[in-house]
């Protein structure tokens, strides 16, 4: 039955994280969230959650992201018909440029308010379930090798994870490899870890060094370089050692279609934030699929809300062949929601309620509600 789309409010939450994370530019010790809710003239609600890894990530943040979505995206919604998801998002693109990350937590509510509608969980209007758990593996950002080995043999010991991330780019680069070689030869055997500088390194660097991180066993190199230097992407993945994974550097389906040409990746980190949505993220996968390309299901560190989109997405994908990282829930000290998905042995489960199957815990949005004018 049409219903269409009656108001939308936008909060922002500061929801305290476990212990502090090494980005390569900085370290953080609360994680910010955007909360958007979606309500129809009919009643039914949906909500979203935008959330970006920093402003450094691709310039956008919770304080951007409620700019946009109030003063832009919200007078095109009012008035529509939610089900229309794509031509939404098209009208989206025509009067605001980028933004993928305020484009992506609309999209959310949208796609959460129609499995209402439908009374259907959203993987089901995403092409329906290809796996309905997936892999994750957590990232190691300590501040130093002992300290990532340490946690790596405690979480694999306790069967919480298999694999590992480990984030680099705030040391200089020779320093960064012989960390990251270090981190995987203690902790070979037991497990694999992929690197991800951020883009921090240099060709050459990384090029002299590619057979060290592949006799250390190094499962993946993420986003290596900077994010336009698609010429070097393709040197580092030509040479045939540790597969190169774009991340920064894919975000559109135009920047997939154009590393499949230049032959700059092996695996795509896929974020349905970054591209602006579900939608997108799918079709980047299929751009992958197309070239033979792997894909990784990559997260911007989200609650129960947002690693629910992701999974939904994610569970949609067949050639998901790396797995995830959507550890945000369990990187947090608390979350949004009454159901948070669900972690077992290295694995979250797909949730499998109507929408995106997460209920939004009020309380915990008033605890963590950011007072106006601070943080
Ligand atoms: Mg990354």
């Amino acid at each position: 039955m049409k219903s269409t789309i009656k108001q939308l409010n936008t909060v922002i939450v500061d929801v305290p994280i476990k212990r502090p994370h090494q980005f390569s530019t900085e370290i953080v010790s609360t994680k910010s969230f955007l909360l958007i809710q979606l309500e129809l003239k009919s009643g039914l609600i949906g909500i979203g959650e935008g959330t970006t890894p920093g402003i450094w990530w691709n310039g956008e943040s919770v304080e951007t992201m409620q700019l946009v979505i109030e003063h832009y995206l919200k007078p095109i919604l009012i008035g529509q018909d939610p089900r229309n998801i794509e031509q939404i998002l098209q009208t989206f693109d025509r009067h605001v440029r980028a933004n993928p990350f305020a484009k992506a937590t609309v999209e959310m509510a949208l796609y959460d308010v129609v499995g209402k509608i439908y009374n259907a969980p959203v993987h089901q209007l995403l092409g329906g379930l290809f796996q309905d758990s997936i892999d994750v593996k957590w990232a190691l950002a300590t501040g130093g090798a002992d300290g990532d080995i340490k946690e790596a043999k405690e979480l694999v010991g306790n069967k919480q994870y298999k694999d590992f991330k480990i984030k680099a780019g705030q040391l200089k680069t020779t320093e960064d490899m012989k960390k990251a070689i270090k981190i995987a030869n203690g902790i070979n055997g037991i497990s694999t870890t992929g690197i991800d500088p951020n883009g921090s390194w240099d060709r050459l660097t990384a090029a002299r060094w590619m057979d060290r991180l592949d006799e250390a066993g190094i499962d993946f190199l993420e986003q290596p370089l900077a994010p336009i230097d698609i010429a070097g992407a393709a040197e580092l993945a030509s040479m045939k050692k540790v597969p190169i994974m774009a991340d920064e550097s894919v975000a559109t389906v135009q920047d997939a279609q154009r590393l499949v040409q230049e032959k700059a990746a092996n695996i795509f980190s896929l974020k349905i934030h970054k591209s602006g949505g579900m939608r997108n993220t799918l079709k980047i996968a299929a751009i992958a699929e197309s070239a033979g390309i792997s894909c990784f299901g990559g997260t911007s560190l989200e609650s129960s809300i947002g690693t629910a989109a992701c999974l939904h997405a994610y569970g949609a994908i067949r050639n998901l062949d790396y797995g995830s990282e959507l550890f945000g829930p369990q990187w947090l000290a608390d979350d949004l929601v009454k159901n948070p998905v669900e972690f077992k042995e290295g694995k979250i489960n797909v949730p499998s309620g109507v929408g995106l199957g997460v209920e939004l815990d009020e309380q915990k949005v008033e605890k963590y509600r950011r007072i106006q004018g601070g943080k």
